[in-house]
């Protein structure tokens, strides 16, 4: 069989078999609706408790605050559109970065539509933003700040601790898209001063469609799907019991084996930052050194386009992601890859290849090897490419 070689963890990962094995019982056997009174009812109840036990437990919050919804977008949604409307007599103005996943970035701009102000704090070169900036954009009327915790196409970690202190100290809620992070950062929602945090499943090798919103004990936000009281009343709909109990055991699993799976997927990724810059000329790293996801890598090959990459990638079977947003019919580099002050012609050769459980270093080696012949060829069609060389 062809060689396949999956390099985009961070668009979604593949369940582990004990994550589908906790769950298939919850769709035939024990199918019950928790809010029935009786057992079959009653059983998946219980079920869905341990689950937001054991997640609350790797996070160092209570179990009572956790809540599940269908999915990080929409947990984003209910953090920053519940904000808003529950604080709506005492201000209007939100901050979050302009290098923000759409779920965030799309929600604030409708409500900008709606009559609230949103400020876009700037990043530097290397996805970071600046926490004087944040202070000096707080106004009397700012109520919530919305940053996220690691970045998903450059993988940069930001100052999340300084940011929870900067909101306290200004008795402003701090939420935070973990959505990246969970799984590959240890996160304790207390010692970084963490108000609100949406998390997805289906980044930890769990079930698609199941997230959660995190949200410490007294802060005020307004549910926004309405109906049943499922979550405490705060988001109705019959709960997704299967997923749930997926996300718990994809959670369980992912908190005990943390340290060795940040270790690995470090050296991983070096690895191929390092094979990837030496063999490769005219090549970049994106994103921060350090301050970044393990299993991130995101390089800009100049003097290419991003979309011939990914065909003669997919070509020798090896599935990434590139910068530009060419899928989605536009031919907008991506707003991350702006932010961070790249032009328009380098963002158009950015390659974002995610690392995970399951990448070996022989997958590693495969990249390394079958890469650099692909860019030469390519090169040699580009006009651009014949003029440096010309130049040199
Ligand atoms: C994947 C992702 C989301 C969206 O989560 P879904 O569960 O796919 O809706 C939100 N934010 C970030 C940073 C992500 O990577």
């Amino acid at each position: 069989m062809k060689k396949r070689v999956y390099l985009d963890y961070s668009a979604t990962t593949p369940m582990k078999k004990e994550v589908l094995d906790e769950m298939l019982p919850f769709f035939n056997v024990q199918f019950g609706n928790p809010s029935s009174i009786h057992c079959f009812g009653r059983e998946n109840k219980s079920a869905i408790d341990k689950s937001r036990g054991i997640i609350a437990k790797t996070l160092n919050a209570r179990t009572e605050e956790i809540f599940f919804t269908g999915g990080g977008s929409e947990a984003d949604n209910w953090a920053i559109k519940g904000v808003a409307s529950a604080l709506k007599d005492k201000g209007k103005h939100i901050i979050t970065t302009k290098i923000e996943h759409h779920a965030v970035l799309h929600t604030c701009e409708y409500l900008e539509k709606n009559g609230y102000e949103v400020t876009y704090l700037n990043v530097d070169q290397y996805g970071l933003i600046d926490l004087e900036e944040l202070k000096a954009a707080i106004r009397p009327d700012t109520i919530l700040i919305s940053i996220m915790f690691a970045n998903n196409e450059i993988g940069t970690i930001q100052p999340i601790k300084e940011i929870g202190v900067i909101a306290k100290e200004n008795n402003i809620i701090f939420h935070t898209d973990a959505v990246q992070a969970y799984g590959n950062v240890v996160i304790d929602v207390n010692e970084l001063g963490i108000d609100l945090m949406s998390l997805s499943a289906h980044k930890i090798y769990g079930p698609k469609g199941i997230g959660l919103l995190y949200i410490r004990k007294g802060t005020k936000i307004q549910p926004i799907i309405h109906g049943g009281a499922q979550e405490r009343r705060r988001r109705a709909g019959t709960e997704n019991v299967p997923a749930i109990v997926g996300f718990g055991k994809a959670s369980e699993i992912a908190s005990e084996g943390i340290e060795d799976h940040i270790s690995k997927l470090t050296y991983l990724r070096d690895r191929l930052i390092n094979g990837l810059t030496e063999k490769i000329p005219y090549v970049f790293l994106n994103g921060h050194p350090t301050k970044r996801l393990p299993g991130n890598v995101n390089i800009c090959i100049q003097y290419i386009e991003g979309e011939s990459l990914l065909l003669s990638l997919d070509m020798v079977g090896i599935a990434c992601s590139s910068g530009s947003a060419c899928t989605s019919g536009s031919l907008d580099p991506s707003h991350v890859l702006m932010a961070i002050g790249l032009t328009h012609e380098v963002a158009h050769g950015s390659l974002r290849l995610t690392i995970g459980d399951y990448t070996s270093e022989d997958d590693i080696d495969y990249v390394i090897e079958q890469l650099p012949p692909i860019v030469e060829r390519l090169r040699q069609m580009s006009p651009l490419y014949e003029k440096v060389k010309g130049g040199n």
